[in-house]
């Protein structure tokens, strides 16, 4: 018989060092405000910048292709055929992003996985920054290429690293990077990196998870931040975050998105999205297209709730996004941190190894757009109340 001790015991052991994840179950829609155990408590954990989640006219959309499409699309669309809804998202991504053309996915961490192994081999290199995301990492695990890995946002070291994958004879040379990096809120220099590869004739890869909705003209997303267009081979998207849905995207050139609708494995054998998703997609682009007034007050926002946390003494890291980090380093301090403010009706997560290195624990605060500066007051309250409580501000 197995033995599932072992797993009681890792999490045990898990607990005992402040690195356990404690679930919440939510019993309300995704919003400012939240209900879990029955208490209304205020939500600073979601990737919902813009208030989508929960938004109207995505639910309206979301029933309405339920009645048009059905909820299912039958199978794998190379096999079972693509909706015309899907079809329609993707060209409105592709407009709203200013490429060719997208390849809509189930999620972003599958788009990493969809589009690494497919355009690397055994001859080629992949040039990542060492703090990429989970997903970009398991991707380039998933590719037989050899590996350099390149110091966080050091240009000399993906130089350096260039530099030997041309010396060793790689055919492509790939970098990738997050655009945002999610844990620390800082932003790769997609300049330079650009500047780098035309060098090298390297191919770049941008991660534009925490960048989509928050930076650029309407949220267009870090190239346009950078003004990059058609100078970032591949962008890689998700739909869950500021748009509020679910989902994941590749945009590019046409001839790589082609490619793409071949050879991409998640695309050729795991069914798309919902109709019911797609929609609701469609519509939150529809809507960043339409007016950026979210975007402005997501930054109004974040600049708020950083520049109090700053005055009170808190750590909040290099973050450059509304993502902030309040920092605690030690992971049981921060899990007992994220326990106090539970109690006194915030929801804010401790995040701790893996998610982040051993000694960087922290909270993660996620501001939205649609926090009220109210909310934002009673946050900066209670987190003033508890860091004088543990002895972390005077
Ligand atoms: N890339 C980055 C940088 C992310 O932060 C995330 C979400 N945690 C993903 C990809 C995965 O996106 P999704 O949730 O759509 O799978």
């Amino acid at each position: 018989m197995f033995d599932y001790s072992v797993f009681t015991k890792e999490i045990e052991e898990a607990k005992q060092k402040g690195l356990f994840i404690n679930i919440r179950t939510l019993e309300s829609p995704q919003g400012a405000w939240l209900t879990i155990d029955g208490r209304k408590v205020l939500n600073l954990c979601s990737n919902n910048y813009l208030g989508f989640a929960n938004e109207e006219r995505l639910k309206q959309a979301a029933i309405k292709a339920i009645e048009k499409w059905g909820v299912g699309p039958g199978a794998v669309r190379t096999i079972a055929g693509t909706m015309a809804i899907h079809v329609e998202l993707e060209k409105t991504l592709a407009a709203f992003k200013k490429v060719e053309d997208v390849l809509f996915l189930q999620s972003g961490f599958l788009a990493n996985q969809a589009v690494i192994p497919a355009i690397t081999d055994e001859r080629d290199a992949i040039l990542s920054d060492e703090l990429n995301h989970a997903s970009i990492i398991d991707g380039v695990r998933l590719s037989k290429a050899k590996r350099y890995i390149w110091k966080h946002r050091d240009i000399e070291d993906l130089a350096r690293a260039l530099e030997q994958a041309t010396k060793e004879g790689a055919r492509r040379k790939l970098i990738i990077t997050d655009g945002v990096f999610s844990m620390d809120g800082d932003i790769a220099p997609l300049k330079e990196i650009v500047e780098l590869a035309e060098r090298y004739d390297a191919l770049v890869m941008v991660d534009d998870a925490h960048g989509e909705g928050v930076l650029g003209e309407s949220g267009r997303g870090i190239v346009d931040h950078f003004n990059l267009h058609g100078k970032v081979d591949i962008e890689i998207g998700t739909l869950s975050k500021a748009f509020g849905v679910v989902g994941g995207y590749v945009a590019g050139r046409k001839e790589l998105i082609d490619y793409l609708r071949q050879k991409a494995r998640p695309f050729m054998f795991s069914t798309p999205l919902s109709p019911a998703d797609t929609a609701a997609c469609l519509e939150a682009v529809k809507m960043l297209m339409e007016s950026d007034e979210r975007v402005r007050r997501l930054w109004d926002n974040a600049n708020y709730f950083k520049s109090k946390m700053k005055e009170l003494g808190f750590d909040v890291g290099e973050s450059q996004t509304p993502i902030t980090p309040v920092m605690l380093y030690d992971a049981t301090v921060a899990s007992k941190f994220s326990q106090r403010l539970f109690e006194e009706g915030i929801f804010a997560q401790s995040i701790g190894y893996p998610l982040v290195p051993h000694g960087k624990a922290r909270i993660r605060v996620m501001i939205s757009a649609v926090h009220t500066k109210q909310d934002l007051d009673f946050a900066i309250e209670k987190f003033e109340k508890i860091g004088r409580e543990f002895g972390i501000i005077k």
